[in-house]
């Protein structure tokens, strides 16, 4: 048996952001980021039409980006002060992940992140609130996953919330709050999406119905994502519905390694954060290799390079091309090809080193890793960091 669970409803479109105003309700809370939205005047339009639909709005503001258990904590006083019937998370994925955290601790004040951290253990929701999604980043899919990432700052460490409960009931994916994106966060959020799409089609968890949507979204992602990221703003429409259609294949096909390292290296150096997309799209290409070894992972990998036509006689060939090919999108989306060289070498060795076990180990243990094709042992999820770090190429 297993489940199939994506938001009741979903508008996309140019536009579709003024189906806020068909929300049914009395009291709605904003949660929002740092302040694009605002400043690209979608907040305040948003905020129109939630009043338009006769409710009483409250805003909660700045959330973090990679947004912190304080926050959360913040968030969910605030939601128990007002008293919405409709969470309506904005932004990029850290103010709707903020939010998801929020809306358990909103309904459930007693409840302990601890207890949220164990996969599919939250409590039933929606007993006080619904939750509208809206996206203005093309590369978390948040609005139709069941996930969210949380940073225990103090441990340094990301934790991945995952249960269907946080499923949003409405997504609105509307492409004219994505064209507000930067060129580097169009990169690295299409890169991120790109490694949604292929961890979920090669997952233990995969099955007929998240296939078709990680397929065509990597087909999707491998037309559009570098015009998009050099200002083709027909190609940036599209990014918003490829990464959402990532989305809904991993929230139910679940992920693989690449994100339990992402997740365990993104806040571990005192350097700075290596950025979500940006780590995924480092390590994806190294993680494919050591996954293929996997004979149903390989022939998973050779199916993804035929629906790209790309040229290979074997299956081995196929997926030499597809790592190539991965490796041809980060060159034109200027990301690095290793942690060595991110951001001009923040990352220090000796740090990286000192800490190489006890990230592994963390990675490991993180969410994403049951669904891989193959389970790593703490050598080789170290042999993996090491030729993420290096660049080195994978033989094992
Ligand atoms: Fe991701």
């Amino acid at each position: 048996m297993a489940r199939f669970t994506l938001p009741r409803d979903l508008y996309h479109g140019k536009g579709s952001l003024a189906e806020l105003k068909n929300l049914k309700g009395k009291k709605a809370i904003v949660v929002v980021g740092g302040g694009s939205m605002k400043r690209f005047g979608f907040l305040d339009r948003a905020v129109g039409y939630l009043k338009e639909a006769g409710m009483e709005v409250k805003l909660f503001e700045n959330v973090e980006p990679d947004p912190s258990v304080e926050t959360v904590m913040r968030g969910a006083k605030a939601m128990a002060e007002f008293g919405p019937d409709w969470i309506v998370a904005m932004g990029g994925g850290s103010p709707i992940d903020a939010a998801k955290a929020m809306w358990a601790f909103y309904e459930y004040p007693d409840v302990t992140f601890e207890s949220l951290c164990i996969p599919f253990n939250f409590p039933t929701l929606r007993t006080k609130a619904k939750f509208c999604a809206i996206p203005s980043t093309s590369g978390t899919a948040t609005e139709v996953t069941a996930f969210s990432v949380i940073t225990d700052y103090q441990k340094g460490v990301k934790y991945p919330l995952a249960d269907f409960n946080i499923t949003p009931d409405v997504a609105i994916v509307d492409p004219d709050l994505a064209e507000t994106m930067p060129p580097k966060l169009t990169a690295h959020t299409g890169m991120d999406a790109m490694t949604h799409a292929i961890e979920a089609y090669v997952s233990t968890a995969n099955c007929d119905y998240t296939d078709g949507l990680a397929l065509h979204a990597i087909k999707m992602i491998s037309r559009d994502l570098v015009a998009s990221y050099n200002g083709d703003m027909d190609a940036r429409d599209r990014m918003h519905n490829a990464q959402c259609l990532a989305g809904m294949a991993f929230s139910n096909a679940l992920l693989g390694i690449v994100h339990s390292m992402a997740h365990k290296t993104g806040a571990a150096f005192s350097g700075g954060h290596i950025v979500h997309g940006c780590a995924n799209a480092m390590y994806l290409p190294k993680v494919i290799k050591y996954n293929s070894k996997d004979a149903t992972a390989k022939a998973r990998y050779a199916q993804i390079a035929r629906e790209l036509h790309l040229a290979g006689d074997s299956d081995e060939a196929l997926v030499d091309a597809l790592i190539a090919h991965i490796k041809g999108m980060n060159a034109k989306l200027n990301i690095p090809t290793c942690i060595k060289e991110y951001e001009g070498g923040i990352i220090d060795e000796a740090e990286f080193l000192s800490k190489l076990s006890a990230v592994a180990t963390l990675a490991i243990g993180d969410a994403c890793t049951g669904s891989n094709p193959r389970q790593p042992s703490q050598e080789e999820m170290e042999k993996l960091l090491l030729a993420c770090y290096y660049d080195r190429e994978i033989d094992f």
